[in-house]
């Protein structure tokens, strides 16, 4: 199996790049922040999610992890998995590994895409245009969240540098350029 962590502050186009390698490596795509946003919102657990989300903060590891495993064992036929704002924190990292472990199972590769916070910033405000996510429309929540990135998510990177895992990749220029990128990454596998 092809198990790919896509990773990158928010707005780095996890989700543009996502698409793209479905179709080309024919992979099921797991978004934690999708499968929030897609509960029945008068759900307490989708209450809960969003009390933190509106807030530009992380949803609780624990809530989050059980949310992702649920998701993977909806696919057992899946030739591969995308994960995409998963795991944000380390103690997800270190689940992540644990649930894949028992299934015989385990993370391909993490490919971080790279990108200046001032184009974050700029990015995320034009996709609240169209979005309509509270927590991209407010400059303060997006500080929070880059914030957040920082101080929680970043570590995750050394997680899978440890285990010679990580990829780096320049996530300025085209759609396409940044594809290319990370297909080169991919195909190294
Ligand atoms: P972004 O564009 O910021 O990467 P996402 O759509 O991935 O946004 O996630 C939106 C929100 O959902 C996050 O700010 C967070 O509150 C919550 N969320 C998503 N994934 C996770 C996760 N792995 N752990 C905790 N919270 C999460």
């Amino acid at each position: 199996m092809l198990n790919l962590v896509l990773f990158g502050p928010p707005g780095a186009g996890k989700g543009t790049q996502s698409e793209k390698l479905i179709a080309h490596y024919g992979l099921v795509h797991i978004s934690t922040g999708d499968v929030f946003r897609a509960l029945n919102p008068e759900s307490d657990l989708a209450k809960l999610a969003k009390s933190y989300s509106d807030k530009g903060d992380l949803v609780p590891d624990d809530v989050t992890i059980k949310i992702l495993e649920n998701e993977v064992l909806k696919h057992p036929n899946a030739k591969g998995v995308i994960y995409d704002g998963f795991p944000r924190t380390n103690a997800q990292a270190e689940a992540l590994d644990k649930f894949l472990e028992g299934k015989g199972d385990s993370i391909s590769l993490m490919v971080a895409l790279d990108v200046p916070e001032e184009e974050l910033k700029t990015r995320l405000l034009k996709r609240a245009e169209v979005s309509g996510r509270a927590d991209d429309a407010d400059p303060e929540i997006i500080a929070n969240r880059i914030a957040n990135y920082k101080r929680q998510t970043a570590p995750v990177a050394e997680f899978y540098k440890a285990q010679g895992k990580l990829r780096l990749v320049d996530g300025i220029g085209t759609i396409d350029e940044i594809f290319g990128r990370i297909c080169a990454a991919v195909d190294k596998v």
